[in-house]
């Protein structure tokens, strides 16, 4: 049974919030800051926990399905609450790491290069991407580039010390590289790798040779994100625009390795729901748990630059009912809803269980 933050958390998910004025001028400190950078879809939130919970929204609040938003986000004595349905509930705000606008000696912004989200510094190695997924924003947004590893490590570096929000961990993500730049990708991955104590997680798409799993795993890789986002194939082949060249057996022939390789658990996979019926989201969380990858359950979130803008994201019900089959299934093969990192919640479906795979990196 859900409780209350966590059907709180479900109801932003799906219809996002409004600000008070009080709140937004706390939020930007009169003004002297954004209230979001609006730098990914779902990251482009304020990203909240819930007081005395382990539970962590990136909650929206600009975008157009943001209009009928019921809960609103306030600041009274000293905190945050959430208002909604005449109930109260106590709310931190995190705030955007102090680099978030500061310039490299080239005068370029560290934010360009990394940007913190709750614990984890991201990169983003290729601006824009070789495949154009219909409901994702890199391919829209950029054009494809590679970008240079130096103004990497220097940015995480900032971002690891910085004084407001320090990075704990570091997830390499961003656009899939041309097949002509899979070495450079490669190279990158490795000096991010050995230049860093904390541990590196990857996002990327299936390669279609398997035995690539063990050269990450020999470089230090500490999880693999690998992406099925839908599981329906023909919806897929209609939003996937690219990625699904490698067919699906590709994918699940990867992840198999990935899972011989790194563990069971170690290894996830995002399933986005909305835009395929649930019971086929629910098939693609049975398929992964079966072969011991960690389901991650991401509401989609429509992007204002992308074809599927006008699109609204999933209603509360479909979310909740996508959670709880879910948590069903994947109790049932031994997995859990990923991913592990607590503060990594805050833009998936996922509510820690007091179990020790939840956790906060130290
Ligand atoms: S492959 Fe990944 S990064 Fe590239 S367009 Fe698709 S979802 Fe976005």
């Amino acid at each position: 049974m859900l409780k209350p933050p966590e059907l709180l958390k479900i109801e932003l998910m799906a219809n996002g919030m409004k600000i008070t004025e009080k709140a937004k001028n706390e939020l930007t400190r009169g003004g002297k800051i954004p209230l979001s950078l609006f730098e990914y879809a779902t990251t482009s939130g304020i990203p909240l926990q819930f007081h005395n919970t382990n539970i962590f929204i990136n909650s929206h609040f600009a975008e157009g399905f943001c209009k009928n938003a019921k809960a609103v986000l306030d600041f009274n004595d000293n905190s945050f609450s959430l208002n909604f349905e005449g109930k109260s509930i106590r709310v931190e705000s995190i705030p955007l790491p102090s680099y978030f606008d500061k310039k490299n000696k080239k005068g370029k912004e560290y934010g360009w290069f990394a940007m913190t989200h709750t614990d984890r510094v991201r990169i983003s190695p290729i601006a824009g991407c070789s495949f154009s997924c219909q409901f994702c924003d890199l391919s829209y947004s950029s054009k494809y580039k590679k970008r240079d590893v130096n103004n990497f490590i220097e940015s995480i570096e900032i971002a690891l010390e910085d004084p407001i929000l320090p990075a704990k961990h570091i997830l390499i993500s961003g656009g899939n590289p041309l097949p002509k730049d899979e070495k450079y990708i490669d190279r990158v991955y490795k000096k991010i790798i050995k230049s860093f104590d904390e541990p590196v997680d990857i996002m990327m798409v299936a390669r279609k040779d398997i035995n690539y799993v063990d050269e990450l795993y020999s470089w230090g890789v500490n999880e693999l994100s690998v992406n099925l986002e839908l599981f329906n194939q023909e919806i897929a082949g209609k939003l996937i625009i690219g990625k699904n060249k490698i067919s699906q057996q590709g994918y699940f022939n990867f992840l198999k390795r990935a899972v011989e390789v790194f563990g069971k658990n170690n290894v996830r996979s995002i399933l986005l729901i909305g835009l395929e019926p649930i019971e086929d989201t629910l098939k693609g969380v049975e398929a992964l748990s079966k072969i011991g990858v960690s389901p991650v359950l991401s509401p989609f979130q429509p992007s204002p630059k992308t074809p599927l803008s006008q699109v609204p994201p999933p209603n509360k019900n479909q979310l909740i009912e996508a959670y709880e089959k879910s948590l069903e299934i994947v109790k049932k093969w031994g997995v859990k809803l990923g991913p592990k990192c607590i503060p990594c919640h805050h833009n998936t479906l996922t509510f820690p269980d007091g179990s020790e795979f939840y956790e906060y990196t130290k």
